[in-house]
């Protein structure tokens, strides 16, 4: 989005510095026919292309927005036309001929300048022709005013590109950068701070990408650590998160990269196990079961069950996107595999009975 907000952002400034182009050289035009200096009135080829071909364009360009116009060529076809237009009026004046050069030489790179001021070679196809041509038509002693009314904006034109290009190279890594810091805070919305596994806007936005269905099947785990509240009242807070940190760690471990797995309430979590058989969930809940087991985090209020922190777990098969529908059943198989005494793993209704 924001890549496509700066490419906008420099057809603007493109299309800006050809509309400027255009009436500038509309505007001179006219003002080279008016002009109360010189009295020879002359309408000429060269004039009357320049006054209607930029009209046209600006007409053109305001009617087909979405198509580029080559600016080089454009600004080449104008450049020749205006080192015509004072060739023609240079044979017709009779006095005055080198201030005329002059003004008609600063009235170009004033165009050049004005509308190219950030495009080198726009300004160069621009100017140039009529800077031969001043060059020529003039005598010897004025060459070095010419030179220098040319090399004057030509040094300052290309200065400005430099420092332009760098400003741009600037705008644009910053442009990067904001866009990598933004990826970051998302990735931080999705992630729960004490375990570092997903929290439940992490598992909604990876459920909204999930693989479809090609091995086996998609199985959902509900888990949820037996006695915890016992577990909290006795040996602190804070040993409870550092309790469920590594729960957490030995869950991660226990299942494949691919599958998803969540923090979903304080201490239930979620495992999303994707393309797998019935048979391969049941061993990877079996697994986790065993890993947390043997974490041996002592817990000597687990009643009834072991010395140490356990946890039990719920399976439900995940069919046709219905998340619900999968934890509601999960979580009776869970709720079952509490009062059947912990440290347990039960399938839900429907597994059972295939
Ligand atoms: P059961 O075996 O039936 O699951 O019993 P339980 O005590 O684990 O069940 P219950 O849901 O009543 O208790 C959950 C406890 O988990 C409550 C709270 O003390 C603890 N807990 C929840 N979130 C956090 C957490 O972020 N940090 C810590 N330290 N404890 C938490
Ligand atoms: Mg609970
Ligand atoms: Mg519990």
């Amino acid at each position: 989005m924001t890549s496509q907000s700066w490419r906008s952002l420099v057809n603007k400034k493109y299309q800006l510095s050809l509309r400027l182009f255009l009436s500038l050289n509309a505007a001179s035009a006219l003002f080279s026919v008016t002009n109360p200096l010189y009295s020879v009135r002359l309408l000429s080829i060269p004039l009357f292309a320049i006054f209607t071909l930029s009209i046209g364009l600006l007409i053109w360009h305001w009617k087909n927005k979405k198509r580029k116009i080559n600016i080089p060529v454009v600004s080449a076809i104008f450049g020749l036309l205006w080192a015509w237009q004072i060739t023609a009026k240079f044979s017709l004046l009779t006095h005055d001929q080198a201030t005329y050069l002059v003004m008609a030489l600063l009235t170009v790179l004033f165009i050049g300048s004005l509308a190219f001021v950030s495009n080198i070679k726009a300004f160069t196809l621009h100017s140039l022709p009529t800077f031969v041509v001043c060059l020529w038509l003039s005598n010897h002693d004025s060459w070095l005013r010419m030179a220098y009314s040319f090399a004057l904006p030509m040094v300052a034109i290309g200065i400005h590109h430099v420092l332009q290009r760098r400003n741009d190279n600037f705008a644009q890594e910053l442009l990067t950068r904001l866009l990598e810091e933004r990826e970051t805070l998302t990735d931080l919305t999705m992630v729960d701070p004490l375990t570092g596994l997903y929290n439940r806007r992490g598992l909604q936005t990876r459920l909204d990408n999930l693989p479809t269905v090609e091995n086996g099947e998609h199985f959902v785990l509900l888990l949820d650590i037996d006695h915890f509240k016992a577990y909290n009242d006795h040996y602190g807070h804070m040993m409870g998160d550092q309790a469920l940190i590594r729960v957490s760690a030995a869950i991660r471990d226990a299942v494949r990269s691919r599958d998803i797995v969540a923090r979903f309430g304080g201490e239930e979590f979620m495992v999303l196990l994707t393309n797998i058989s019935l048979e391969n969930a049941r061993l990877t809940a079996e697994r986790i079961r065993q890993k947390v087991y043997d974490l041996k985090i002592p817990h000597m209020f687990n009643e009834s069950v072991a010395t140490n922190v356990t946890i039990s777990i719920g399976i439900a098969i995940f069919e046709g996107e219905d998340v619900e529908a999968a934890l509601e059943k999960a979580d009776k198989a869970l709720y079952e595999a509490k009062h059947m005494g912990r440290n347990n793993i039960l399938y839900s209704e429907e597994l059972q009975t295939t």
